[in-house]
């Protein structure tokens, strides 16, 4: 899969995303990232990229042409057009549902916002998606365009290493995850659950299950809510093992 994101702070985006996982799955050629610099398409000699907002008010707003031939440049390159989110608090918020959708995508274009944020003009022509990382305001888009690459990249095939998946993760399922554990067995009086040990692969299961939907009733009642609309037998089985 190949990440276009357009931003004014390519740096940021390259050594955000170069180190552990991301990283290691770029250097295998299971991802690829660019960062195109949104001020290298600025028309003017001095590289100018925002300006005020018309109506007043404090701070800046990127102007819509920088933005545009940007796009435009990553666009021309692809065989179809791409896809093109905009991170922005405005957008729908963020869920795995959405990385999934997303992975299947071969090409992404990713836009940043700065400043006040991107003149509505050239969002409304260039902008398929907008996606907002949850209902606080950054100082820019690139945080947020790393958190959705981070999020997309893991779900991509042979990215976690080998025989690892996310399937089991929260939220894939709809559900929080089980809790885990690893060596020692017993560490600060606290026992591992003994069922773990158990080396039956059949209880193991059905013992996550039922911590995955205790958890999940508990934590996000609205998550377990809903699975239960879409899943009524995970009620009675939940209620018959007590
Ligand atoms: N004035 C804008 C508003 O109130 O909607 C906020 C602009 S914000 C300071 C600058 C940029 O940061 C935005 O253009 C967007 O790209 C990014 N950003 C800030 N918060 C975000 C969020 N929660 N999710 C995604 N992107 C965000």
């Amino acid at each position: 899969m190949n990440f276009y994101v357009l931003t004014l702070f390519p740096e940021m985006i390259e050594q955000g995303l170069s180190t552990s996982i991301t990283g290691r799955a770029m250097q295998k050629g299971l991802v690829s990232l660019s960062a195109v610099n949104i001020r290298d398409y600025a028309a003017n000699k001095h590289k100018k990229v925002d300006d005020y907002t018309y109506g007043g008010g404090a701070g800046m707003l990127m102007q819509a042409q920088p933005v545009y031939d940007a796009c435009m440049a990553v666009q021309s390159g692809l065989e179809k057009p791409a896809r093109v989110v905009y991170m922005t608090p405005q957008g729908s918020i963020f869920t795995q549902q959405k990385a999934k959708e997303l992975a299947q995508e071969e090409n992404l274009i990713i836009l940043c916002g700065h400043y006040e944020g991107i003149d509505e003009r050239v969002l409304e022509e260039v902008v398929t998606d907008e996606i907002s990382i949850g209902d606080y305001v950054l100082t820019g888009g690139e945080l947020p365009a790393m958190v959705v690459i981070d999020t997309v990249s893991r779900l991509i095939p042979g990215v976690l290493g080998n025989g690892v998946s996310a399937d089991t993760d929260s939220f894939m399922n709809g559900l929080l995850e089980y809790p885990q554990y690893s060596r020692p067995e017993v560490w600060r009086d606290k026992a591992v659950p003994a069922v773990l040990l158990s080396g039956d692969h059949a209880k193991v299961d059905q013992w996550r299950r039922e911590q995955s939907l205790k958890r999940t009733k508990e934590r996000r009642p609205d998550l377990y809510e809903k699975y239960m609309e879409e899943h009524p037998e995970a009620e009675k089985k939940g209620k018959r093992k007590g």
